[in-house]
């Protein structure tokens, strides 16, 4: 009989969405007159920008006649999304990219889930907590992980982000050969600020660690002192991987189109001292696992570069973010401990006199009909917040405000 890679028996069932979706369903059952709000999954509401539209509608076009039909594409993206990529999201900052230190993927889940392959197995690992669940189970499935005892893998660091350090994760006092970080964070949405990345960076060329730095919501910092790349510290390109996907930054997440930064000066070593760089083995990697993503979504990717397209994700952004800054302040003047949704399309928020996650969820779904995400889901250190996303509808996001603040008020 074939034999089952182990490692994924252990893998922790998540519920977090499933349990969620369980307790909104029941809610809905006793009260079917109720107009339930979510501000809980972290999906875009807003469609499309006019400028993508239109580059789709082009790419099918040209896949309808012999001459611009495209059948496979190189795996790791046209050289044309590459380059607009290197021109735009780097240049501008200083960071000088060659396009072959780009790889265009299917978004950013797959390869910062896949990107373990490239380091032995039994390299040790750190992660902030709360934490994107993404970056701790595709390590158990490659056995990195260790064991769950306690509600904590034993193999992995645990970095806390909590009040007690505004939700900057602390330099391990020992050294760990890969380190995850996501600014701005899902789901805290707070940033870290260019001194406290390059503390991670210094650490990391120090202890010869790589850094996984997912960027997914650069395109939400608004504050110009933030860094948007792990690329703008100097030294990082020797021990950094970045992932960036356009799925928060201009609607994707039902298009699919993301892309790895992985620089020639990142290396790594073999057991007997023998450096590596990684870039050809991620290139070899994509080669053989990966045929590419389609024509039709880096056409879609390709024209968020252009002036027009520039300007309507930036619209967009600004929508989502009016949204957060709407919440913000609601929940502020209630008397809600309020973190993120600055810099950030979600916000983290304490819940109050110390009700755990869960209990808060649901007196915030019995009393004013609002799904939000009971922090603890992502990690022990989110137990006592919940997330609320700024991804919704405007008309949703104020009639949301003013039931919680009605709740609130009539509790007092
Ligand atoms: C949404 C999200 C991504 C992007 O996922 P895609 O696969 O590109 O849709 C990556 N990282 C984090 C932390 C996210 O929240």
């Amino acid at each position: 009989m074939a034999l089952i890679n182990e490692h994924f028996l252990k893998l922790q069932k998540n519920y977090l969405f499933a349990d969620i979706a369980k307790k909104v369903n029941a809610f809905k059952v006793s009260h079917p007159k109720a107009n339930v709000i979510s501000l809980g999954i972290g999906d875009v509401t807003q469609p499309l920008c006019p400028a993508v539209i239109e580059a789709m509608h082009k790419a099918v076009d040209d896949m309808a006649t012999k001459k611009n039909f495209h059948g496979y594409g190189p795996e790791q993206g046209y050289i044309w999304l590459r380059e607009a990529i290197v021109k735009n999201d780097f240049l501008p900052r200083g960071i000088h990219l060659d396009a072959n230190e780009i790889f265009v993927n299917d978004g950013a889940k797959s390869d910062t889930g896949n990107i373990g392959e490239l380091i032995r197995w039994d390299n040790s690992m750190a992660v902030t907590d709360p934490i994107y669940p993404v970056y701790i189970d595709s390590n158990v499935m490659n056995g990195r992980a260790g064991v769950f005892e306690n509600g904590r893998w034993s193999n992995v660091t645990y970095m806390p982000c909590d009040e007690s350090n505004e939700f900057v994760p602390q330099i391990p006092d020992h050294r760990v050969d890969m380190i995850y970080l996501c600014y701005p964070n899902n789901p805290t949405g707070m940033v870290l600020p260019k001194e406290e990345l390059r503390k991670w960076v210094n650490y990391a060329i120090k202890n010869d660690s790589v850094i996984f730095y997912d960027a997914a919501y650069e395109a939400y910092i608004q504050d110009p002192s933030i860094p948007h790349s792990i690329y703008e510290i100097r030294g990082a390109r020797k021990v950094a991987i970045e992932f960036h996907s356009y799925s928060k930054t201009a609607g994707f997440t039902g298009i699919r189109c993301g892309y790895t930064v992985i620089p020639k000066e990142l290396q790594v070593s073999t057991i007997d001292g023998q450096l590596h760089q990684l870039n050809p083995f991620w290139d070899r990697r994509q080669c053989t696992k990966f045929n590419g993503t389609s024509y039709i979504s880096q056409r879609a990717a390709e024209a968020i570069y252009t002036p027009e397209g520039k300007k309507q994700v930036c619209e967009t952004i600004s929508y989502y973010m009016e949204n957060a800054r709407i919440m913000r302040e609601t929940l502020t003047r209630l008397g809600l401990k309020v973190y993120g949704g600055e810099n950030a399309p979600y916000l983290w928020v304490k819940t109050l006199d110390g009700t755990d996650s869960w209990r808060f969820f649901e007196q915030m779904l019995y009393n004013a009909q609002v799904v939000c995400t009971p922090g603890v889901g992502f990690g022990p250190a989110g137990e006592g917040y919940i997330r609320l996303t700024a991804f919704g509808e405007r008309e949703d996001c104020k009639e949301a405000m003013r039931r919680i603040g009605e709740w609130l008020m009539i509790g007092k």
